[in-house]
């Protein structure tokens, strides 16, 4: 081992080389979540030659050698399983050449995304290049090595795709150019007029060579950027927007996110749509073209929603006619006011669910119906549910607040499919309502199918002008 350290000096320097614990420990690991492992030697090359010479002795002494950049993969791949040598490229960090007209750049294989983007900004303002989202000491080759994206990749592909040139130390110590570089001094093209030999170290993650130097693609640099955001709750039209976006061929950088907390962002999916231009007509004319193609985005969705709406309606209307055709002859008799109540619900929704009496009335009404049922003598199904010891009595609780909690934790979709199989049952009606409507009064006033299941549960509850007016603000909502 003295032997190898000493040899390993002998190429870089002592500066360049440390088997001291505390620099093994801290190149054990990356910042993952997968287990350390320690290298033998940390190992920071300044030129090709060292970096050959380091693969060289390596092979001799049958050494595994793995290659870091910044080692913020996390994903475990600079973690030196074997030992053997960490090779930490950040020292060979130089911007060799920046080809403005043909639009590329020469870097060394540890060159940092930050320090291109610094550089350009400086002295080539009106380029660019493909940037990833990762921290700025994220090194290029490392990047290409793991076919990243960046903000271009919606445009041009990933960050792989935009390699123009090669040069690689490979396993045994050769240097090779891939590309433009190995026939001339020009960095301008991976591929043509060779065949593309670049497919054989992209997308291996310093498996089979160690990146010294890589060509990089440039792009234009617009003077102004600007962004538009939308939310949507619907997932399954997400793809088609996309579709739509992408199809303009004018955006820039398209960002579809989602998380669960906080609460806010809970089931939506938020579509950034970052656009450029050199002139304020060019970044005002996009938004329009943008504004296209949501509004046909609203009304596929108002199509979908209304065909749900219409089955659901539907159903409720059967369900409201049997309700009806079941209620004893004296009751649906008692008084003169249920009769716009029972009227109504043999009429078309669409066109006759308007209130027809003041909400005094209606209540009145509902009063007379649930007192009806109070004077019952025979116990009612629900006072069955809920008989102390009944087995299905607990379930039935169980499920009620297992229906509450999701929906305090804004899981409301399967929070009223839970809702729902109650109030099939029958069961817990006044409970459910009162939890929907504060949810509705507090967190989710647009949110149609809560109005539909609290119209619902009131048509359950026989609460029939409650429910017509659940069901309209579902119905005024969707246009
Ligand atoms: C907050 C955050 C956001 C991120 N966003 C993005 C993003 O938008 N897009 C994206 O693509 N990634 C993203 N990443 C993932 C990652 O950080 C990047 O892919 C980054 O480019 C990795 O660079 P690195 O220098 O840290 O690579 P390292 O982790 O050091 O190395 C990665 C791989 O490349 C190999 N390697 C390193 N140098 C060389 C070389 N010179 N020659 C050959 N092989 C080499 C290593 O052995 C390893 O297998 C993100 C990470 C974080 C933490």
């Amino acid at each position: 081992m003295s032997n190898i350290l000493q040899s390993l000096i002998d190429i870089v320097g002592d500066k360049g080389v440390s088997n001291a614990p505390e620099e093994l420990w801290f190149y054990s690991r990356d910042p993952g979540v997968l287990a350390p492992h320690k290298p033998d030697f940390v190992v920071a090359p300044k030129s090709t030659e060292e970096v050959q010479k380091i693969v060289q002795l390596a092979g001799r002494e049958n050494i595994p050698v793995v290659p870091m950049g910044n080692g913020m993969s996390l994903a475990g791949l600079v973690i030196p399983l074997k030992g053997g040598i960490v090779l930490d490229m950040k020292r060979m960090n130089k911007i060799l050449e920046v080809n403005a007209m043909a639009r590329y750049a020469v870097l060394e294989g540890g060159t940092s995304q930050g320090a291109l983007k610094a550089y350009l900004q400086k002295n080539h303002p009106t380029l660019r290049h493909s940037l990833p989202d990762a921290p700025p000491t994220t090194t290029i080759a490392a990047n290409v090595s793991l076919h990243g994206q960046g903000r271009l990749t919606n445009q041009y592909g990933f960050n792989s795709d935009m390699v123009t040139g090669l040069e690689v130390v490979l396993p045994a110590g050769e240097i090779c150019r891939i590309g433009s570089p190995s026939i001339g001094p020009y960095w301008f093209s991976k591929g043509p007029t060779l065949p593309d030999l670049s497919g054989l170290f992209l997308g291996w993650l310093g498996s089979t060579g160690i990146i010294t130097k890589v060509g990089l693609k440039l792009f234009p640099n617009k003077k102004i950027r600007d962004v538009e955001l939308f939310v949507t709750d619907r997932a399954d039209l997400v793809p088609k927007i996309l579709y739509k976006l992408t199809h303009l061929e004018m955006l820039e950088d398209i960002n579809v996110w989602f998380q669960p907390k906080p609460q806010m962002f809970l089931g939506n999916f938020h579509i950034t749509i970052f656009f450029t231009g050199d002139t304020e007509e060019e970044v005002e004319f996009i938004p329009g073209l943008i504004e296209e193609q949501k509004q046909d985005f609203m009304s596929d969705l108002a199509d979908l929603e209304a065909e749900n709406v219409e089955d659901s309606l539907g159903t409720q209307t059967e369900e409201m006619e049997e309700q009806v055709e079941e209620m004893p002859q004296e009751e649906s008799e008692l008084d003169q006011e249920q009769e716009p109540i029972l009227a109504g619900s043999e009429m078309s929704l669409e066109t006759e669910f308007e209130p027809e009496e003041s909400p005094g009335e209606s209540e009145i009404a509902e009063t007379e119906l649930v007192s009806g049922e109070e004077i019952s003598e025979e116990p009612t199904e629900e006072f069955d549910e809920i008989f102390p010891g009944s087995e299905e009595a607990s379930k039935g609780i169980d499920n009620l607040e297992e229906a509450k909690k999701l929906l305090t934790s804004g899981e409301v979709d399967q929070s009223i499919n839970v809702f729902k199989d109650l109030i099939k049952e029958n069961i817990f009606l006044e409970d459910i309502i009162s939890n929907i409507q504060n949810a509705l009064d507090h967190h989710y006033p647009i949110n149609i199918d809560l109005w539909k299941t609290l119209g619902d549960a009131f048509l359950k509850n026989k609460q029939f002008q409650k429910a017509l007016d659940a069901y309209s603000k579902a119905e005024d909502l969707l246009s």
